[in-house]
């Protein structure tokens, strides 16, 4: 690796990245078999990046991102989330760094229906214990980052796929996560759609200062982002 491709980390040398996998170990039972997905997958993301992975259906992109939003264990291995080893911790311990560290985004938008878009981004924080006009705050910024404000007290039923993908994201990083993950969040739009959810979510992780990984088989995208990585035999690799 020359140093121009060098991750932003290694380049100024000081900096601890938000996320880091290593050396993890994840198979699948299969039959009486096991079926090895990651074989000391290794990776790090800095703050501010966002990093695009592209890797065949089946290659273990999903189960990247549930060990690495610690929604599953891995075997063997380390995931470290803004200086915290999460391996040894309990699932409580697990939870608690998930819900003020994480935020996911999936393919299908999963926003709470009898909810308007507004209200979507306003309960996970008051769950989280903000108050209502605090959090409503938050959430209108937020829709404007994504360029929603007009659909605020629309339901997810009166919104376009691409909107409710928006509501989706801004929802993901209402609580102010360090990381978002997102899995193939524009798998089921139009390209048109695709690029001005992606824009929308990029606009909001520069705003944020956020890190992401984003899942896409979409490769226009991909080459908009500021790092590939794909999955070859269970490793992490980088892509030109
Ligand atoms: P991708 O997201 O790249 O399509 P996945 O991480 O979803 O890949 O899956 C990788 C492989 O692991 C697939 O062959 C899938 O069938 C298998 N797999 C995923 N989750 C489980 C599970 N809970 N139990 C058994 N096999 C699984």
């Amino acid at each position: 690796m020359t140093m121009t491709e060098a991750p932003k980390g290694l380049i100024t040398g000081v900096e601890d990245p938000v996320l880091r996998l290593a050396a993890v170990e994840k198979s699948y039972r299969e039959g009486d078999g096991v079926l090895p997905i990651l074989r000391g997958a290794a990776f790090e993301l800095y703050a501010g990046e966002v990093v695009a992975l592209v890797a065949p259906s089946g290659a273990g992109k999903s189960t990247l991102l549930h060990i690495a939003g610690l929604l599953e264990r891995p075997d063997s291995g380390e995931v470290v989330i803004a200086g915290k080893a999460c391996g040894k911790m309990d699932d409580a311990q697990r939870t608690a760094v998930r819900r003020t560290a994480i935020g996911f985004v999936y393919q299908f938008h999963h926003l709470l229906p009898e909810f308007t878009a507004v209200e979507n981004l306003v309960v996970p924080q008051m769950i989280a214990g903000l108050a209502r006009k605090d959090a409503t705050e938050r959430a209108m910024q937020l829709l404007a980052y994504m360029k929603l404000e007009h659909r605020a007290t629309h339901l997810p039923s009166e919104l376009s796929g691409g909107e409710r993908q928006r509501v989706a994201i801004g929802r993901a990083v209402a609580n102010a996560p360090k990381v978002l993950l997102a899995d193939e969040p524009t798998g089921n739009l139009d390209p048109k759609t695709s690029h001005y959810v992606f824009d929308a979510l990029s606009a909001l992780v520069r705003a944020t200062g956020l890190s992401a990984i984003i899942a896409t088989h979409n490769h226009d995208l991909a080459a908009r982002m500021d790092r590939r990585i794909t999955l070859e035999d269970g490793k992490v690799v980088e892509l030109e």
